[in-house]
């Protein structure tokens, strides 16, 4: 299992037992032969190995070391001012001058800690499906076994990189008659009834106009004209095989890459949303990327090590049941909040600076002049 899904060709072998989640259609199942030993073995769920990394797990870390390297700037009075004035001319509402005129009162910085962990997973489902017959060669059941789901290789996406596709399920094709218009290929015209002819829409089939003695010029006085849907032919191509009769029925394999996330931020007493919080630029501080990884457990911030611990639990089990994970990333990084305090024509207001990026959230402004102003 020690494989590195990044570095290979990206054919991975997944030799797992499954089950089909979605049956074919029950109209189907009744036409069509049982392939139920496809998706034998495994039991109610589908089974995968135990959500485990390879290798050892984390050996003690020395977290002071990194600590001390990692070290977020200062906010000065000058980057805060700077920081606060390149917001308002950003904002249609905001006037500058407060932003000019205020004297900061004091700066309370603080550095937050956000977790994150991301799992990038597949799941394979299968379902019956058709397409129109068109006298392609059919890899049906006579050209071998069909492999069970997870037996089937495919091209797996770059790591963390989301994506759907579609297979045809190897042998499984068989040929039927369009269930639609039962091997026609046409069906009757519903505008019509088949006849191809519709009563004249002007005369209402009268063949001339109401209190007048001319026949109805519309129709040239027969009451009737040619049917519009079907232009007269009283049938209509069958939309499911396209005029083509017969179809071609086969099982889809669709697989689903995805990445779940996983988010902490540190406790901390400031005012500023969460959810700015959990967007900030952070300087990274912790990276541990694997096939699975371990929770960290001894971070001397304790809640980060529990986020860690939580985080993983959570996702093996939302995703075990059903997906089999292929990477997992989990990364630690600083976030530098500072809560300003300053004075602006006799009365005290605060806005927030976070972010490596110095990004800035405003509490109360003096000088915001359009309340009901939505462009953000
Ligand atoms: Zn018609
Ligand atoms: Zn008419
Ligand atoms: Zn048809």
């Amino acid at each position: 299992m020690d494989r590195d899904l990044s570095e290979d060709d990206s054919v991975v072998d997944l030799s797992f037992e499954a089950e089909s989640p979605l049956a074919p259609p029950a109209e189907l199942l009744e036409r069509l032969p049982s392939y139920d030993w496809l998706f034998q073995g495994g039991g109610q769920q589908i089974m995968f190995p135990p959500l485990e990394a390879p290798g050892r797990p984390l050996e003690q870390r020395c977290w002071s070391s990194f600590l001390e390297h990692s070290r977020v700037p200062l906010v000065t009075e000058e980057v805060a001012r700077e920081a606060l004035l390149s917001f308002v001319s950003s904002k249609c509402c905001y006037g500058s001058t407060a932003a000019g005129d205020l004297i900061i009162q004091e700066l309370k910085q603080q550095t937050l800690c956000r977790y994150r962990l991301e799992t990038f997973s597949e799941s394979r489902i299968s379902e019956w499906t058709f397409q129109p017959f068109t006298n392609q060669s059919v890899d049906g059941p006579q050209r071998g076994t069909s492999p069970r789901l997870w037996d089937i290789k495919v091209q797996v996406p770059p790591m963390f990189q989301e994506d759907t596709r579609k297979f045809q399920v190897p042998h499984s094709s068989l040929v039927k008659e369009c269930h639609k218009c039962h091997g026609r290929g046409r069906y009757k015209c519903s505008g019509c009834h088949g006849a191809g002819m519709v009563r004249c829409p002007s005369c209402s089939g009268a063949k001339r106009k109401a209190k007048q003695s001319r026949r109805c010029q519309m129709c040239s006085g027969s009451g009737r004209r040619r049917c519009s849907t079907c232009s007269g032919r009283g049938s209509k191509t069958c939309a499911t095989c396209k005029g083509e009769k017969r179809l071609l029925h086969f099982i889809q394999l669709v697989i689903m890459w995805k990445n779940s996330l996983f988010e902490f931020v540190s406790e901390h007493r400031l005012n500023c949303p969460r959810e700015l919080l959990a967007k900030a630029k952070g300087e990274s501080l912790f990276k541990d990327e694997n096939t699975a990884v371990y929770p960290i457990v001894d971070f001397p911030l304790r809640e980060i090590s529990l986020a860690s611990q939580r985080g993983i639990a959570e996702h093996r089990a939302a995703l075990s049941p059903r997906a089999r994970v292929l990477q997992q990333r989990q990364t630690i990084e600083l976030i530098p909040v500072t809560e300003v305090h300053y004075w602006y024509r006799g009365q005290t207001y605060v806005y927030y600076i976070y972010g490596t990026d110095h990004r800035v959230h405003v509490v109360d402004y003096p000088d915001r002049y359009c309340f009901g102003c939505t462009i953000i």
